[in-house]
């Protein structure tokens, strides 16, 4: 995993300080271990075909980042469960 350091922007792939800057990471990179957790669980939902719960995590996931995977993966989830109006994004994010 590469952590974009929100300091300096420097790209990090050891948690806890930046290699640049020597700011403290740990807590932006435990988010992202959380996140990284939460896609599991989803991808595990959907091999289940347990949309209900696969929404309630992207929700939990985008509490933490929300971002244009998530974005995408909703609205995936979103068409096999077969709510095409709850699957339209409107506008993408740039
Ligand atoms: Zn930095």
């Amino acid at each position: 995993m590469i952590l974009t350091c929100p300091v300096c922007q420097a790209g990090n792939s050891a948690p806890n300080q930046c290699r640049r800057c020597k700011a403290d990471l740990s807590l932006v990179w435990n988010l992202e271990l959380q996140r990284q957790s939460l896609f599991g669980q989803v991808r595990v939902c959907l091999a289940e075909k347990n949309y209900p719960r696969a929404l309630n995590l992207l929700a939990e996931l985008a509490q933490l980042r929300s971002d244009v995977e998530v974005d995408k993966l909703t609205a995936a989830v979103r068409l096999l469960a077969g709510d095409f109006a709850g699957a339209y994004l409107g506008r993408p994010r740039e």
